[in-house]
């Protein structure tokens, strides 16, 4: 099946002249924003990269409107994607403030035939990859962050659900195959293999991708990655949950953008969030004010990476152990016993056990794609000083390398972290940069 790339009847895309008409005859949102339409402040913001995002401000309220291009915005008509994005954002949205009350921004309205999503305007927050360039610390953001992760994979798993829901909800989202395929070639591929579309900083990092490409180990590595992503039906996942798919402030942590959403291996979600906090770790030494300033903030992120997959695990536990499995996945008929309660409780440690080595690699190909792949962050494209830029990406190629291809010797977080540690004094690059 190839993804469906027509654009409906009654679509076009919109402006700030048409959104504000548009928005003047849906009598719901016109009255939440209050005033004459003429009154109301209208703004593209300018940092998505695949859709058009406005907002608006009324003199009552605001909304965030998302609109999908057939396009990818960034690039232009010589990159079609469906507008069909936007049916599975709005799904994923709505599921999630269930599952997840209060972590998403609540869906306004949705037009399928404009592929129009209205949502809460989320003020004052900011996209997090902002907050951690600028070294603010989120107190709240572990807990908050782990109440979606926990709440939304645990509820959607086969532990939670019974199994014609859980195949409903596969096949909710199945269609969503352009979307998994920009992941299946621009993380699980194209970085291990000379592509158009991959980049680094050169000519800093050329004898490490250079060795990265040839390695046996990643490569195989990353194809079983790929292979999971492709089949492992555990759980809906976000599907892009990085830095800039998080706006927060030190109160309040919502998640943003799920049109990458679809029913996935756990791991490549909690990587993703991982190696994210990662990126931040080792971007740090190009934004710190003088050397060292950061060091204490550079703690705060390994804490983050550190309670983002403990507080996880233990949500993720406490609701296996709750009500909330009712599924039929290790059905508890099967463990009524106390030898039975304990077999069923090694069982999860297993299973955790095993997301956590799911994780480790997923963390390792987030690393890879965000410094050899298409996408790359800001807080390695804002260190200017290429030399300096290439230093604090190669501890991120290194450490990503040995993720991928020694996921064993990461058995606990502590490992993980302990390793970020000691890559933080080593030089990759050999040089003395
Ligand atoms: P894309 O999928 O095209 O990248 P995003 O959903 O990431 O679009 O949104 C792009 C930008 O719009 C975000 O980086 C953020 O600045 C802003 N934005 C998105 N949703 C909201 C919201 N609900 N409230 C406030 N700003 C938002
Ligand atoms: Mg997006």
């Amino acid at each position: 099946m190839t993804a469906d790339l027509s654009v409906p009847l009654g679509y076009r895309a919109l402006d700030l002249d048409s959104l504000r008409s548009y928005v003047a005859e849906q009598p719901r949102l016109a009255e939440c924003l209050g005033g004459a339409a003429a009154d109301w402040q209208v703004e593209e913001v300018g940092d998505g990269n695949l859709n058009l995002v406005f907002k608006l401000h009324g003199p009552k309220a605001g909304f965030a409107v998302k609109q999908a291009l057939p396009y990818v915005r960034l690039v232009g008509e010589s990159w079609p994607l469906p507008l069909s994005r936007a049916h599975y954002e709005h799904e994923a949205l709505t599921l999630e403030a269930s599952l997840a009350p209060g972590r998403v921004p609540a869906v306004a309205h949705y037009d399928e035939s404009l592929a129009l999503i209205a949502m809460e305007l989320l003020e004052p927050h900011i996209i997090m990859r902002h907050g951690t360039i600028a070294g603010t610390r989120y107190p709240n953001f572990v807990e908050d962050i782990t109440d979606f992760t926990a709440r939304c994979y645990f509820l959607t798993s086969d532990m939670a659900l019974p199994a014609p829901r859980k195949k409903g909800l596969i096949g909710t989202f199945a269609g969503n195959t352009a979307l998994c395929k920009i992941t299946e070639d621009l993380i699980f591929t194209e970085p291990y293999m000379t592509a158009d579309n991959n980049r680094w900083t050169s000519p800093y990092l050329d004898g490490m991708v250079a060795a990265l490409q040839q390695d046996q180990a990643v490569k195989r590595a990353i194809s079983r990655l790929k292979l999971a992503f492709m089949s492992h039906t555990q759980a809906l996942l976000h599907g892009d949950l990085h830095a800039g798919s998080i706006m927060l402030t030190t109160e309040d942590t919502r998640v943003i953008d799920p049109e990458f959403a679809f029913v996935g291996p756990i791991g490549f979600d909690m990587g993703s969030l991982l190696a994210n906090l990662l990126i931040s770790y080792f971007s740090q030494a190009g934004h710190e004010e003088s050397p060292g300033a950061r060091d204490g903030y550079r703690d705060w992120l390994l804490e983050c990476v550190s309670g983002c997959w403990t507080r996880f695990e233990e949500k993720f536990l406490a609701l296996w152990r709750s009500n909330a499995a009712s599924g039929d996945g290790y059905s508890k008929a099967l463990f009524q016993d106390d030898s039975g309660k304990a077999a069923l409780d090694a069982e999860r440690v297993r299973y955790m056990h095993q997301l956590f080595a799911d994780t480790v690699g997923f963390t390792g190909a987030e690393l890879i794609r965000r410094t050899v792949g298409l996408a790359h962050n800001i807080d390695f494209e804002w260190i200017e000083e290429p030399a300096l830029r290439a230093h604090c990406e190669a501890r991120a190629i290194a450490l990503a390398r040995d993720l991928l291809a020694d996921t064993a010797l990461y058995a606990t977080i502590d490992h993980l972290v302990a390793a970020v540690r000691r890559m933080e004094s080593c030089n990759p690059l050999g040089n003395d940069a």
